[in-house]
């Protein structure tokens, strides 16, 4: 995974939450662009967010996010590995 992509990674949650400083939500952005990895990070995590706010109605726990955050760099190296 690229250096960039994980430091992106560890601010999606944030960005979801729309917590993030505006400065690194615009870095955020910009990354996203160029990179359909994090697209499909965004997406998913996005997704599952959802999912369990309406459920719960509550935010999002860190330790769930950080959760989440470890299964998506496990599945993205071992997509880097396979190259
Ligand atoms: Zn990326």
């Amino acid at each position: 995974m690229a250096q960039d992509c994980k430091r992106m990674l560890g601010e999606l949650s944030d960005y979801i939450d729309n917590e993030l400083a505006d400065e690194l939500c615009e870095q955020l952005e910009v990354h996203l662009k160029d990179c359909p990895n994090c697209r499909i990070m965004l997406d998913s995590l996005t997704k599952t967010v959802r999912i369990y706010c309406e459920d719960k109605e509550e935010r999002l726990p860190e330790a769930l996010s950080q959760k989440l955050r470890a299964a998506c760099e496990k599945k993205w190296d071992s997509k880097d590995s396979k190259k």
